[in-house]
């Protein structure tokens, strides 16, 4: 990919904390820090990846740059504006532009509603086509992800779960937006099928010049569509590189676990698979110091008193540990 390097998204000091009640009677309150500090910028025409575990807060931050919730803290800028300082009208206007492919195309899609229906509706709600015009953007929209007229009066339980998702994604595709952020967008779908809506996702990034935010569970799942990579654990990035990079040169030990899993087609190959101890701990009571320490290989005393900072490791290449591998 020819990148331009012109920012399109930065996020800035981001912070979801979901506030709770410790006891049923109790005055004591507590928080989920489902996100807690994220700093990165997408630029135009990339995919960047967000990897973790569920519950480290990828999908939560795909929220909060939707506006679909509020942050406790920080500031997300789109286009070069701060969404946090827009009146609710310029708000609207550029959150047409910001779009979500979600993770289950057997949920996400209303099974009452017919398919010229579900991929008008964003259109119809910003007035921007009416009557035929309307009809033919809806078919333009089919033809772009596989499908066509003949669906248009279908029911989301006549379409296999591919097929499902590319309504989604032609709904998506609807406003013209320039940044769609993709929670899982193939987790849901058959191995098999996995890689034509990948390849879908692709081919429409050249043609229509998208920017993508890639949400994934496993290094796996992101390797084949992204630029560059982000690996969160317990509501922040550990590391963050150049996909090819990350993939040579891991420097955090949750990235070394993750690229563990991922398999080697060369059979002559092989590695040691890394096993992660316990779960991932409750991020409304997160470990002191690296939140990762309950779980590395290589935890020495200074792990558990001082939460690391990102650092960088080389040009775009940053891990937060204080001991990254490869470094003496
Ligand atoms: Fe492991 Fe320590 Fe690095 Fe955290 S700071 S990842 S515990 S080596």
């Amino acid at each position: 990919m020819n990148r331009t390097k012109e920012a399109l998204l930065e996020v800035k000091g981001l912070k979801k904390h979901f506030p709770y009640k410790k006891g049923m009677f109790s005055k004591e309150t507590g928080s989920v820090r489902a996100v807690d500090g994220l700093d990165f910028t997408v630029y135009r025409g990339e995919t960047l990846g967000i990897v973790g575990e569920s519950g480290c807060g990828k999908s939560t931050t795909g929220q909060l740059i939707l506006q679909l919730l509020e942050p406790t803290e920080g500031e997300i800028w789109f286009e070069g504006k701060n969404l946090s300082s827009l009146n609710k009208t310029d708000l609207r206007e550029l959150r047409q532009h910001l779009q979500m492919i979600f993770q289950d195309p057997y949920s996400s899609l209303n099974p009452r509603m017919r398919v010229e229906d579900i991929v008008s509706e964003p259109l119809r709600i910003h007035g921007l086509y009416q009557g035929k015009e309307l009809r033919e953007r809806v078919v333009a929209l089919l033809r772009l992800v596989g499908l066509d007229e003949h669906h248009l009066s279908r029911h989301p339980h006549e379409f296999s779960g591919g097929q499902r998702q590319r309504i989604g994604i032609a709904r998506a595709l609807a406003l013209n937006p320039s940044l769609i952020v993709c929670d899982e967008p193939v987790s849901a779908l058959d191995v098999s099928i996995q890689s034509q809506v990948l390849n879908l996702l692709k081919k429409l990034q050249k043609e229509l010049g998208l920017t993508y935010i890639f949400i994934a569970h496993g290094l796996p799942a992101v390797k084949h569509i992204s630029d560059r990579i982000a690996v969160m654990y317990l509501g922040k990035i550990v590391e963050l590189a150049e996909r090819d990079e990350l993939f040579a040169n891991p420097s955090h030990p949750y990235t070394e676990a993750l690229l563990s899993a991922v398999p080697i087609p060369d059979p002559t190959q092989r590695k040691e698979r890394i096993i992660l101890q316990g779960d991932l701990p409750n991020p409304a009571n997160p470990p002191s110091g690296c939140h990762f320490h309950t779980r590395c290989p290589y935890v020495q005393d200074l792990c558990r008193q001082k939460a690391p900072e990102l650092t960088t490791r080389s040009a775009g290449h940053v891990v937060a540990c204080h001991f990254p591998l490869g470094h003496e």
